[in-house]
């Protein structure tokens, strides 16, 4: 392949990005704006990454991969001016838990109603969840600065690290003691150890440790998950704190914003460009070679791509210092995530709560038990897809109509847990026994879903490897563990968005702060590499 072009040079670049991902697209738009020349080489023929909107099926748009957003940074959101660049955030309404007995949970952004119907499961929940709520924006709020600091190497942290050190300190120190306690039991205790402090109804904990699971090989008792729990309640939308909502025309629209934004700053983005190497000369990053054998120089390289990829197979490890080459082996993908994407007929009917009322709207949650959710980690755990698996549904098609033909209907289904290493069998011969599992399993629920199935979509974690270049199916680039988060992502030591190869910068999920369609690891990273090349150290 590298035979078509070879040594084909094309014209210099300050910086070429690595990957028209969400992140990479809004690296590339800070990058521009500074008066850098950016190039991004995207692999695929649609920019966006996981964060996409195809065709999937005639007529019908789907948000392939993410699904709804909270977690973008509202400064991103300003600086790039991304409504004018078409983005529109229109608001999800709540969640919806159907439950096995007939029963319901049916929590709306309207606080008194949301009140009522948990008193009418338990009055001390009702009053818990007033307080619940309000510590978890108080948590919020300690940790969004954290979003968009560059995390101090706390080994070695010179005289910024060691102010930035200083402040989280006193900022810590600040909190009142009740919500210091709180902070340090979210950064230790499992999701569902952490609800079972503030509330009684089981199918309340069980809903809300769901955000504790996302992305994550960890059952809800699992120690650590309450962290993940506070990951998904960072964001905001038009400033109000844990807000989610779809984009008008799905996530792809978010990808496509940005990418609007970068273009008219001077980025260029090409796709259909996937690369094969980063080229290193002198030890320093120079450039890139396509899969066709072009090259393209550049004074500096930044990969959105998650760790595996970037270092070790497009670096390569002798390249690397040994070290460092064993934290990336050591850095844990384990993908434990599915999506079933369906287009419908008409409108899933309820048993417990029948028609097509506003609980639709929303989010609906099939997690009607701590144990049922704490069962379907048991398969994971021992190589198979959940028997009852916990799923996230959405039908963005009621509140963007533009996404199916008039009539018709999206169904979004987030599905957990779907294991990337089975114990038998492949995901290639078992992906439609999956697909049957999750439509049996909300069929439960809503027995006519099975005569209104138009067509049917199944990602496996193997999928989503393939389709989006996320190694082994992980949803945020490698798992939100605590290992493995702030001075710790990527690796021990290089958390500042360098990297050992000097002029390799990374700027994807992989780094701090994560993953999500959040755009603060492209947003920070940009910051730093800007500083070096005004430096003239990149
Ligand atoms: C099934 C699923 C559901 C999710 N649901 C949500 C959700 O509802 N809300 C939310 O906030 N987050 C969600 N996420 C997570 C979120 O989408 C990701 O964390 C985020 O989109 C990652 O963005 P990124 O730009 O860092 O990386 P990516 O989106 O992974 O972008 C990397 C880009 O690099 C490209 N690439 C790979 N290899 C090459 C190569 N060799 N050459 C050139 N380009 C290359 C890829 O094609 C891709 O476009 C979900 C993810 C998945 C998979």
């Amino acid at each position: 392949m590298l035979g078509r072009f070879p040594n084909a040079v094309s014209k210099a670049y300050d910086v070429i990005v690595i990957g028209g991902g969400h992140n990479g697209l809004v690296h590339a738009a800070y990058l521009a704006r500074a008066g850098r020349k950016v190039l991004v080489l995207e692999r695929r023929h649609v920019l966006g990454g996981a964060a996409v909107t195809e065709e999937i099926f005639a007529g019908f748009q789907f948000s392939v991969a993410s699904y709804v957003v909270s977690l973008l940074r509202p400064e991103i959101i300003r600086d790039l001016d991304l409504p004018r660049h078409g983005l529109e955030i229109l608001p999800l309404d709540g969640t919806f838990t159907p439950m096995p007995n007939g029963d319901y949970l049916w929590r709306v952004n309207d606080h008194g109603r949301t009140r009522r119907e948990i008193a009418r499961h338990s009055k001390l929940d009702a009053e818990a969840y007033d307080e619940y709520g309000k510590a978890m924006i108080e948590m919020g709020k300690f940790v969004k600065p954290i979003l968009s600091m560059t995390p101090p190497d706390p080994t070695s942290p010179g005289w910024t690290g060691l102010m930035d050190l200083l402040r989280l300190t006193r900022r810590f120190r600040d909190l009142p003691p009740a919500d210091r306690y709180n902070q340090l039991q979210l950064m230790t205790m499992s999701a569902v150890d952490f609800l079972d402090q503030w509330f009684e109804t089981d199918v309340l904990k069980a809903t809300m440790s769901a955000s504790g699971i996302i992305g994550t090989f960890l059952g809800v008792r699992s120690p650590g998950t309450a962290y993940v729990l506070l990951h998904h309640y960072m964001g905001e939308i038009d400033g109000a704190f844990r807000s989610w909502g779809f984009a008008r025309g799905g996530t792809g629209a978010i990808s496509n914003a940005i990418a609007g934004a970068a273009r008219e700053a001077g980025a260029e983005i090409r796709t259909e460009a996937p690369i094969a190497k980063i080229l290193v000369k002198g030890g320093r990053a120079a450039g890139v070679v396509l899969e066709n054998g072009e090259e393209i120089p550049a004074r500096a390289v930044s990969s959105s791509l998650d760790p595996r990829r970037t270092f070790i197979q497009m670096v390569g490890r002798e390249l690397l210092p040994a070290d460092f080459a064993e934290d990336i082996d050591r850095y844990k993908f384990r993908g434990s995530s599915g999506k079933v994407n369906l287009a419908l007929d008409a409108l899933p009917d309820f048993t417990c709560l029948p028609g097509p009322g506003p609980h639709l709207r929303g989010a609906i949650s099939i997690s009607p038990s701590v144990d049922y959710m704490e069962r379907a980690y048991d398969d994971a755990k021992y190589g198979h897809w959940s028997r009852r698996p916990y799923i996230d549904m959405v039908i963005p098609s009621l509140t963007d109509p533009s996404v199916a033909p008039p009539g018709k209907h999206v169904l979004s289904c987030f599905v957990q847990y779907a294991p990337y290493h089975l114990k038998g069998g492949n995901w290639d011969s078992e992906r439609e026994a999956f697909g049957d599992t999750v439509v049996d399993t909300v069929a439960e629920y809503a027995p006519n879903l099975k005569k209104i199935i138009l067509h049917r979509q199944v990602l496996t974690p193997l999928d989503i490897e393939r389709t989006f270049g996320l190694t082994e199916g992980n949803i945020f680039q490698g798992e939100l563990t605590l290992e493995q988060l702030f001075f710790l992502r990527p690796a021990p030591g290089w958390a500042r968005y360098r990297t050992p190869i000097r002029g390799l910068y990374v700027c994807g999920s992989a780094a701090h702060p994560g993953g999500g369609i959040m755009g603060a690891p492209g947003q920070n990273a940009a910051a730093v590499l800007l500083s070096d090349l005004k430096r003239g150290k990149a």
